[in-house]
């Protein structure tokens, strides 16, 4: 899934734990492909690109088992909200970052090419559904109608709206052979790839956070009339 959509879970994740600051879900939903990044960049994780790239099925995730296996992304979450839960008594906090973390598991299976191990050093099964090499634009329908959902769970404002639609407009080229578009450059050139995705995960996650700070649409106002917020169960 593409950065915006994964920035667009933390909005789920807040409407669940709204006592949670914005800033450890952001990053909770983010950190198996801030390591990615971080694993490409040390050359321990691999990315590889057809001769000609049209879309993202000519972009693979050729080897990537740390940051993107079941096994590491369920153990991190689970380590992550024993950790904070029960290590420092903070149970919502935990528990939403957990969630994070796991989310992006269940949203890169769904959307991924066959990319996704269960364990480091398990060459098979490989999972995803396969719907970026299968039916990109299919994909690209999916992903927004996702981030559009989380933006209207999460009662977001026209602003938080606008990045959401327009964050998976500027994918369309990505995720459209016939659509040509910078994507075009990346062939030959897979940490440019890792680069450009790094960049719209930090650009994303900020202008999520900043946007859902801000904007609320005008119904959220009858919070402040008297409806209580409801307290996170968990805490
Ligand atoms: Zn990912």
């Amino acid at each position: 899934m593409f950065a915006i959509d994964h920035a667009a879970t933390a909005l789920l994740v807040k409407q669940r734990y709204p006592s949670v600051p914005m800033v450890p879900l952001l990053v909770s939903v983010q950190a198996m492909e801030l390591a990615w990044v971080g694993l490409n960049y040390l050359g321990i994780e691999r990315t590889t690109t057809e001769a000609t790239v049209r879309s993202v099925a000519d972009i693979h995730l050729a080897y990537m088992p740390y940051s993107h296996s079941v096994g590491t992304a369920v153990g991190a979450a689970v380590l992550a909200w024993l950790i904070i839960e029960k290590g420092f008594g903070r149970a919502a906090l935990g528990r939403a970052v957990g969630l994070g973390i796991v989310s992006h598991l269940i949203l890169d299976l769904a959307t991924h090419g066959h990319d996704i191990v269960l364990w480091p050093g398990w060459a098979t099964p490989k999972l995803g559904l396969g719907l970026y090499d299968a039916a990109p634009f299919t994909a690209f329908i999916v992903e927004l109608m996702y981030g559009i959902l989380c933006w209207y769970v999460y009662r977001g404002g026209t602003g938080l709206f606008a990045l959401i639609s327009i964050g998976n407009l500027a994918n369309l080229s990505f995720l459209s052979p016939a659509i040509p578009g910078a994507e075009h450059y990346l062939a030959g050139r897979p940490i440019l790839a890792v680069t450009l995705i790094f960049v719209q995960i930090l650009v994303t996650l900020v202008l999520v956070g900043v946007l859902a700070r801000r904007n609320t649409r005008a119904s959220t106002a009858t919070w402040d009339l008297g409806r209580p917020i409801a307290p996170d169960r968990a805490s």
